[in-house]
């Protein structure tokens, strides 16, 4: 006789309900009072479903009710009747894969010199020595034909341009613009743009360019004087915010055909993210900001080690908590990094990989070396083609085979794998050496960040679920 049991799930409250969070198919289960007798008496041991059956009918449910009531737990995997947790096997990514994205880093270059930058410090993973520090228009062509051409089936692909400092070569990502308009219109496909700058180089000419293509805008800043000019400075060390702030107000009042977002780096040193996000949003006018962590390897002195995650997390929760409020109002709220998770549950997202890096997004060098990402160009390890000869495949397959969650052996009776698949590629090899190691260092922040947004996500289905409709667009992947 065939026992059940229970199957993987995380349970979360919100707005009076019940769920269970599906793992790993990453589906969002609403439990009434039936569900929840049936997983009381599991949790005691398995049963046989004549057992589960008459508990049911014990409860008024006639036998082809109760039947009903178990078919639909079992279909959704809210009861097994497997043998243990099965582990995800490593799936081979089937290549060639359709890109819809390519990240564009025409340049190296920065004007600025942050300290907790990647690029630099013994975190550096590129070797950009005698390669092209700025990206040639013939390369962002070739990078966007490259892009055209291997979109098969996509409708729609994006282009983000990327640094070091991208205004410093505007001219080239003016023109890379224009020619993929003109390429995807023949191909077609449409084609939309972002970019990610320090703000420092923005000019009535860029802003009025920028507002014209509908380019998405990213600012890299850390919140007010204070808190922005510890670490992101120039090379003279000079703070960069009485700069940037100017430019970015005039930005802000001229591109109104892109939503503009701000993103923060938090580091041991500045880590006060309500603060920041008042000044982001009420001094500046930032309608949407994105936190994250520094990504650096825990010697260096502004890393945020355990203690540090903890106290992020629980600012995390505070501002969060407003966003919550403001959403079963009904109203906009700019804390994006609650929007990107909301997005993802509600999407039922359940990723193989971290992220798109290496399958259907890559990052291309001002040389016009292809990597997985943004962050690994001009890394020779990590190089996987050029955009005049294609991807090595070959290549490709060895580094997904290695970030899919089928490898990382650690994750796999983690309820927070389905949107965290074992975190950033870079991130692991900067830690551990190893594009395919777990990100460890980060499971409690990772699993309480989403734990808060589970009961987030219930709390407006249960108020608002209207609100939920918000979720159903597609957004950047770039982190
Ligand atoms: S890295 Fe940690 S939090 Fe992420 S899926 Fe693996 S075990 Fe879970
Ligand atoms: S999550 Fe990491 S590996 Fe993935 S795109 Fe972002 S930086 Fe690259």
């Amino acid at each position: 006789m065939t026992n059940f049991r229970l199957g993987e799930f995380h349970p979360f409250e919100g707005g009076g309900k019940k769920y269970l969070y599906l793992v790993p198919s990453g589906a969002v289960f609403e439990m009434d009072g039936l569900a929840a007798g049936v997983i009381d008496q599991l949790r005691e041991s398995e049963r046989p479903a004549q057992e589960l059956l008459a508990g049911l009918q014990a409860n008024g449910l006639s036998v082809s009710d109760a039947d009903e009531v178990l078919k639909e737990l079992y279909q959704a995997h809210v009861i097994t009747s497997g043998d243990g947790v099965m582990p995800e096997a490593i799936e081979e990514a089937p290549l060639p894969f359709p890109l819809s994205s390519l990240v564009l880093n025409i340049t190296n270059q920065c004007n600025l010199s942050c300290k907790y930058c990647y690029e630099f410090g013994e975190d550096k993973l590129a070797n950009p020595e005698g390669k092209a520090q700025y990206m040639p228009v013939e390369t962002a062509q070739q990078a966007i034909d490259h892009l055209l051409a291997n979109s098969a089936g996509r409708r729609s692909v994006h282009v983000t341009f990327f640094g070091g400092e991208t205004l410093l070569n505007f001219r080239v990502m003016r023109s890379a613009v224009q020619y993929a308009v003109v390429k995807a219109r023949e191909a077609g496909k449409s084609v939309d743009f972002s970019l990610t700058t320090n703000g420092t180089l923005l000019s009535e000419e860029v802003i009025e360019f920028l507002s014209e293509y509908r380019v998405g805008v990213t600012i890299s800043l850390d919140g007010d004087r204070e808190m922005n000019d510890q670490f992101r400075v120039f090379h003279d060390g000079r703070g960069s915010y009485d700069v940037i702030a100017p430019k970015v107000r005039e930005l802000l009042a001229r591109h109104k055909t892109r939503p503009i977002g701000a993103r923060v780096t938090l580091t041991a040193q500045v880590s006060d993210v309500l603060k920041i996000y008042r000044h982001l949003t009420n001094d500046l006018g930032f309608r949407e900001v994105g936190f994250a962590p520094v990504t650096t390897s825990p010697v260096r002195l502004y890393a945020i080690g355990g203690g540090g995650l903890d106290l992020m997390l629980a600012q995390f929760t505070k501002l969060a908590n407003e966003y919550r409020e403001c959403a079963v109002r009904g109203e906009h709220h700019g804390f994006s990094n609650v929007t990107d998770t909301l997005m993802e549950v509600h999407q039922g997202v359940s990723k193989a990989y971290p992220c798109g890096a290496g399958l259907g997004l890559m990052g291309v060098a001002p040389s016009g070396d292809i990597a997985p990402c943004h962050r690994f160009v001009d890394s020779d390890q990590h190089k996987l083609g050029h955009v005049s000869t294609g991807i090595d495949h070959a290549k490709q397959a060895a580094f997904l085979n290695k970030g899919h969650i089928g490898s990382k052996y650690e994750c796999h009776t983690c309820f927070a794998r389905p949107l965290c698949s074992g975190g950033c590629h870079h991130e692991a090899f900067v830690r551990y050496g190893d594009t395919g190691h777990a990100n460890l260092h980060y499971c409690d922040w990772i699993r309480g960040w989403t734990d808060l947004c589970l009961g987030i996500y219930g709390d407006i289905a249960a108020r608002n679920p209207e609100y939920l409709r918000h979720f159903e667009e597609e957004r950047s992947v770039l982190q």
